[in-house]
Formats: C-alpha cells, structure tokens, sequence
C-alpha cells in the first residue's frame, strides 16, 4: 500500500529512516481508523434516541383520545431527551478535556472539595437506592490541576460506583499521600459493592463507547465515555487511573494525581506528563 511505496522511495536514504516513516504512517493510519470508528459511535448513539423520539411523538399522536397513554410517552420522550442531553454534554467534555491544556489553568485544589462535590453531584441517585456514601482522609489534601476537570474525573468515578451497585450498600472514598519518586501523589480511591468488572473488561472500560452491558448502561442514563474523560484527564495532570475488581463483589477505582505543593506543582506535572 501507501507505506510502501513511500519506503521503496526513501529507501536509498537508510533504512533508519525508512523504518521511521513505515513506522509514522502505520501510527496515522491508526489515529484515521480511530477518528472514523468515533464519529460512526457518535453517529449511532445520536441516532438511538433521536429514533426513540421521532417513534414516540408519533405514538402521542395517535393516542390524542387517551390522556393516560399520553402521559406515559411524554414520560418517555423526556428520559429520552435526557439521555440526548447527557450524550451531548459528555461529547463536549471529552472534546475539552482532548484539547484544552489543564495546566493551563492549574492551582492547587482541595481534595475535601472536589469529593464534597462529587458527593454531592449523585446524592439524588445514591438516595433512591438507599446507597450511603462516606469519605476519608480527605483533610489538608491538594492536588495540582484543573479544577473542573478533576471534579469531572471523580464525579464520573463516584457516579458509576452508585449506577452500577445493588441498592442498600456503600460507596467509599478514600484518600491519602503516597510517596513517590518524583514527588509525593495524592490517591483518591472509590470503592463500590456493585456488581464488578471480568478481568477481560477492565482492560477496555476505558475506551470510548465501550460498555459491559450496554442495556443496564443506557438505563442509568450512561454513554459508555465516562472513563475515557477520567482517563484522559488523570494522562493530562500527569497522573493515572487503575482498576481493581471482583466480579459480584465490588470495583476500586483508584486516581493518582500530583500533590500541590511547594516544588512540585506545574513543572513536576508537567515533567511526569512528558
Ligand atoms: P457509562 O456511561 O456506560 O457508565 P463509563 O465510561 O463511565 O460509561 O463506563 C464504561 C463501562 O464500565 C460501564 O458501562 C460499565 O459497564 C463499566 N463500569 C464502570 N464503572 C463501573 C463500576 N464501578 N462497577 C461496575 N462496572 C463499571
């Protein structure tokens, strides 16, 4: 194909160099691939909830005579368009968090806050299912980085612990300093006794649009592309995300960001980062 001939060509050059550009065009090919795979992901769940609603105004339509029958498709046609919202939102976040530089914006943030907050965002959702939440360690904590996108990072991860846990267990977060070479981290675990993640799906919840159970997804309201933000975020502050799991016992997702302090800050951040 194209990379070959583009090696043929270059080849007099050195075979240093031809590897290169081989190398170069594989890794282009691969982010098109990628880019196309997106927009047909984004286009097919644009259109599930656009169908759903075209079928249910229709449905409105022809029961006029059955306010009963109306009342429950407008129902219907408004968790659907909730859904459309949440998908739009996400699309925008995970633009910004792909493009905007955090650092930009970076200042030391309080972890009681940014937990206080993410609390806060699924306490609706925690209390209908009798789900109790609590946080530890989280006094005199500071992570260096941008606000709103760390608030993102840990809501997403505290929402998805309530979605995907039985009703009447608990939500746990826990944070704490770890020492590490280039700098003490802060680690902010959230822990869940829901339904856990197969060995073989922890490695692609990651990724955009990927789902276990796309059904029990959608009925939360999800998207499949919480993670990806969280991912893209934690790689952004020059931290990282792990998951630990035990299918039908629980899953620990674990940030670890860089602590605000006096050295570190900005150019650590920015070295870790790369
Ligand atoms: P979604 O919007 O579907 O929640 P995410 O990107 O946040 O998308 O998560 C991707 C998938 O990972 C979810 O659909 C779910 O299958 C799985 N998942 C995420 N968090 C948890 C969790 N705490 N427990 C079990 N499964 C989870």
């Amino acid at each position: 194909g194209e990379a070959l001939a583009v090696s043929a060509r270059v080849a007099p050059l050195g075979s240093r160099l031809v590897l290169l550009l081989v190398e170069d065009l594989t890794e282009a090919r691969r982010i098109e691939a990628v880019r196309r795979d997106f927009v047909a992901n984004v286009s097919h769940e644009l259109k599930t909830p656009v169908g759903a609603l075209s079928l249910l105004s229709e449905a409105v339509m022809d029961a006029a005579d059955d306010p009963e029958a109306v009342t429950r498709f407008a129902g219907r046609m408004q968790i659907e368009s909730t859904r459309l919202t949440n998908l739009v939102q996400e699309l925008i976040d995970l633009s910004r968090v792909q493009n905007d530089d955090p650092l930009e914006d970076a200042e030391p943030v309080r972890v009681d806050e940014l937990v206080a907050e993410a609390i806060d965002r699924c306490r609706h959702q925690a209390g209908t299912k009798q789900i109790t939440m609590a946080a530890g360690g989280t006094a005199d904590l500071h992570v260096w980085g941008n606000r709103g996108q760390l608030a993102a990072a840990l809501g997403n991860l505290v929402e998805n612990a309530v979605n995907y846990s039985p009703a009447r267990t608990r939500v746990g977060i826990a944070a704490r300093r770890v020492a590490a070479p280039g700098g003490d981290l802060i680690e902010i675990a959230v822990t869940d006794q829901g339904i856990g993640i197969s060995e073989k799906d922890r490695e692609r919840v990651f990724e955009r649009f990927y789902r276990v159970d796309p059904a029990r997804s959608r009925a939360t309201g999800g998207t499949g592309l919480g993670l990806s933000i969280v991912k893209h975020v934690v790689a952004s502050h020059g931290g990282e995300v792990t998951v630990w799991s035990a299918e039908g016992q629980g899953s620990t997702f674990t940030l670890r960001l860089p602590e605000a302090g006096s050295v570190r800050d900005r150019a650590r951040a920015e070295r870790v980062r790369g």
